[in-house]
């Protein structure tokens, strides 16, 4: 097969020939019908992620059809339109056995801790703990673009944020994550405050839902900014960019009780960013993480989808080929462009 391989770390990755990819006993191999570019793949690809092994095939965000399955899978069988989480779990671990895959102890990361999907196929393990169904309305790109960012969205604004109608959201930073955590708080009944640096984005952001915007580049203290328009501050914020100013903004900008998700990835350089303690006591804020979804919580983000409440496909940017991959790769060091890259011809 055909697939985007760097031999080292932060090197041009090529196109080449590499050996197809054969099932595990529990695991099936897909033929990639589209996969979403991530900047968590320029992080891999310049060796923040210390489970990569060389040489490496970056991708995560996956959709296609199964083509062979191990013999111990029970549920999928070839032919069969599928998406997968990012974090794909073992299915037996303590996490697991609590409904928590998304923490699994013993994590498949395709694109990570294996050869992920910026290929022709992708092998992927634990299927049937792990594999979703694409509903039959839904085209693959989109299906694509929800695995990560989308679900780790949701995740992170439903059973993270636990946001409620009415309440104050906001959201720091625009890019992917950004963008569908304003459309899912928005379904929610929130109202979303957007932050970003571009009036572009801003912009995309009012479109899907927000009903107020800041420009962090044109406003001197985003906190008191926020503060003004949630009339005393956040109920719940959320960093999406992954950045110490934000992360300190998102957690500074709450109201009492307040409730700051961390989603936006803090890596290399930023893995021990500031955070302002003093206030998280005294006014008891409540700091969480949020990373991927259960597979088994797909059904209710789903049916939203499948109504119209959410709309991903609005977030999907430009498409690419396979052998335009690797310079699109290289450029998702500079903040994303607008909207989900995705690659569709293999
Ligand atoms: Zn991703
Ligand atoms: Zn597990």
């Amino acid at each position: 097969m055909r697939a985007v391989v760097f031999e080292k770390f932060g090197e041009t990755p090529v196109v080449r020939t590499v050996p197809d990819p054969v099932p595990s006993p529990d695991g099936v191999v897909i033929k990639v019908a589209a996969t979403g570019l991530c900047r968590s793949d320029w992080h891999g690809w310049m060796g923040h992620d210390p489970d990569i092994r060389l040489p490496h095939v970056p991708g995560h965000e996956l959709a296609g059809i199964v083509v062979a399955a191990g013999r111990q899978v029970h549920n999928w069988k070839a032919g069969a339109r599928v998406t997968v989480p990012f974090v794909a779990a073992c299915g037996h671990c303590f996490e697991c056995a609590s409904g928590n895959h998304q923490v699994c102890e013993h994590q498949f990361q395709p694109g990570f801790s294996a050869w992920g999907s910026y290929a022709e196929y992708v092998a992927i393990d634990h299927a049937d703990t792990n594999l979703v169904a694409i509903p039959e309305e839904m085209d693959f790109a989109t299906a694509a673009s929800l695995g990560c960012r989308f679900v780790t969205s949701f995740r992170a604004v439903v059973d993270q944020g636990r946001v409620t109608p009415g309440e104050w959201v906001a959201v720091h930073g625009c890019g992917g994550v950004g963008l569908s955590a304003i459309m899912i708080a928005n379904a929610m009944g929130a109202n979303v405050v957007a932050i970003d640096l571009t009036n572009e984005k801003l912009e995309l952001a009012k479109k899907l839902g927000a009903v107020a915007t800041i420009n962090a580049a044109e406003t001197p203290n985003v906190v008191k900014a926020v503060k003004q328009i949630t009339n005393g501050g956040a109920h719940m914020s959320m960093d999406a960019l992954g950045h110490p100013t934000t992360s300190y903004n998102s957690i500074s900008n709450l109201r009492r009780r307040g409730r700051h998700v961390q989603v936006g990835l803090m890596l290399g350089d930023h893995a021990k960013a500031a955070v302002p303690m003093a206030k998280v006591i005294a006014h008891e804020l409540e700091i969480r993480g949020s990373h991927g979804m259960q597979a088994f919580r797909y059904g209710a983000m789903m049916e939203m989808i499948k109504t119209g409440k959410l709309r991903p496909d609005l977030l999907i940017g430009k498409t690419y080929s396979l052998d335009e991959a690797p310079a699109a790769l290289m450029a998702m060091g500079s903040f994303e462009g607008t909207g989900i890259g995705v690659v569709t011809r293999f």
